[in-house]
């Protein structure tokens, strides 16, 4: 793991920029008329890493194909009328797009339990679509978290059986079936990390699970009330220290 450089990389102090003009240095390609660079512009402070990747992305290899159907996906998801561009394309456009541009036939779904109807729709869609799809839902094998470790007073509803998420097997199973791309279908934090680790195949996330926000994460950068409320730490209560009534109806 690479130490971050907090004090020369910020992206992020750019937002003020494009608040003010509607664009960003790097957007502009217009590096002397554009609206300015901050000081912790990667486009300073990182050109020997963004020049070698550069090279990478104008090679013949794979992750210059991906990089390049996935830019023509960006393109192809606008429609352009009256002199600008419109969106047009859902994910799940851009990723049947995507997906038949690379040429990938078998696609697998590492799914939530929770989402298992959604993911039915998805499966529908994707042998409209010419796909194969092989899912595999995170609780497969159906093994206690305390047999992988996990206390008892962590579960959810401590003292009940509570299936491990297994995003390993999930990732190893689609390995097997021979999978040319994977989809993330609402994994927690953490086992998607897992899954994206052990896939074989490159992995997309279709949905992000969000148990409060019908999966869109960013509604909480929205808005105002999450926004104050997590400028302060995050109280993480000691085992124990939970009042089962507030316990959510969870299904992940
Ligand atoms: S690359 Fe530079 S111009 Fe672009 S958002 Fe980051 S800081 Fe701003």
């Amino acid at each position: 793991m690479t130490e971050s450089n907090e004090l020369d990389v910020s992206c992020a102090n750019c937002s003020a920029v494009q608040a003010r003009s509607g664009k960003t240095n790097c957007s502009t390609g217009a590096a002397t008329s554009g609206p300015p660079r901050p000081r912790t512009c990667p486009t300073g402070t990182k050109p020997e890493v963004i020049g070698l990747a550069v090279d990478e992305l104008r090679g013949d290899g794979e992750d210059a194909r991906t990089a390049r159907v996935a830019a023509r996906v960006e393109g192809l998801g606008y429609e352009r009328h009256d002199g600008k561009a419109h969106a047009r394309w859902s994910r799940v456009e851009d990723t049947i797009a995507f997906a038949r541009l690379m040429g990938y036939r078998k696609i697998g779904i590492a799914t939530c339990v929770g989402l298992l109807d959604e993911t039915s729709r998805l499966v529908e869609i994707l042998e409209a679509q010419g796909f194969e799809a092989t899912s595999v839902c995170c609780k497969a094998g159906s093994i206690d978290k305390v047999e992988v470790g996990v206390a008892d007073g962590d579960k959810i509803r401590p003292g009940q059986f509570e299936a491990a998420c297994n995003p390993i097997a999930q990732a190893r199973i689609c390995n097997e079936a021979g999978t040319h791309f994977n989809l993330i279908m609402g994994l927690c934090v953490g086992h998607d990390s897992l899954f994206n680790k052990h896939s074989d195949a490159p992995v997309s996330t279709l949905v992000a699970k969000d148990r409060v926000t019908g999966h869109n994460p960013a509604a909480v950068l929205y808005g105002r009330h999450y926004y104050r409320r997590l400028r302060s730490p995050l109280p993480l209560p000691d085992k124990g220290d939970r009042d089962e009534s507030t316990v959510a109806q969870d299904f992940g």
